[in-house]
């Protein structure tokens, strides 16, 4: 999508946040890829190594965060994986409607304050790109949406935290092609439409 639509990004860009070229895991499926992302082990060491939803029983950034004193909390959509895979840790889970409704939430948790580190997740460019393609102007406008709460929340962030370090970060896994036998989108291919992505983070002191 970056590379397709850059423009739909250059608003993290101009409000700070620096962009970091990244590669996915292979096979790039949300819960192989976010399992990575939040422990550090690549897929044969954490355990998820296809679309599967398992609590992982590896440690994660939800292990440490509280042995560091830290308060987590994870909003997501109900079911999704990051709902699921990092369960049975001691953090606050919000098992939420849809995105609107983890947005809603994200911000209530940042304007109380009480956290060390919040996870929200959003899945609506995931669900329409598989519905539909990657690149049609549904999909299109929901990273769009994405951004735009994104922005919204790491103003919050940042404004709730002023003075504090403190760092916030958009954060996708993995990227998407259209799948010639279905005309749909799809991922989890060693191709670069798949597994080249990019993460924005903005750090605060
Ligand atoms: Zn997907």
């Amino acid at each position: 999508m970056l590379a397709v639509h850059p423009e739909l990004f250059a608003g993290l860009e101009a409000a700070g946040f620096k962009r970091f070229d990244l590669r996915s895991v292979y096979p790039a499926k949300t819960p192989v890829c976010f399992a990575s992302m939040f422990s550090g082990l690549p897929p044969a060491g954490h355990g998820i190594t296809q679309y599967e939803k398992p609590a992982l029983a590896c440690k994660t950034i939800f292990d440490a965060l509280p042995a560091a004193g830290l308060k987590a909390a994870i909003a997501a959509v109900k079911d999704s994986s990051i709902d699921l895979i990092f369960r049975g840790r001691q953090a606050d889970y919000f098992s939420e409607k849809y995105d609107s409704d983890v947005t809603a939430r994200a911000l209530e948790l940042i304007e109380q304050g009480g956290h060390g580190f919040i996870l929200a997740y959003h899945q609506e460019y995931d669900d329409l790109l598989h519905a539909d393609g990657p690149w049609k102007e549904a999909a299109v406008a929901a990273v769009r949406r994405h951004v735009e709460a994104f922005l919204k929340l790491a103003e919050a962030f940042d404004k709730k935290w002023a003075g504090v370090p403190r760092a916030v970060a958009f954060a996708p896994d993995h990227g998407a092609h259209t799948d010639p036998a279905t005309g749909k989108g799809a991922h989890g291919d060693d191709i670069p439409a798949d597994m080249d992505i990019a993460h924005f983070w903005r750090f605060g002191a």
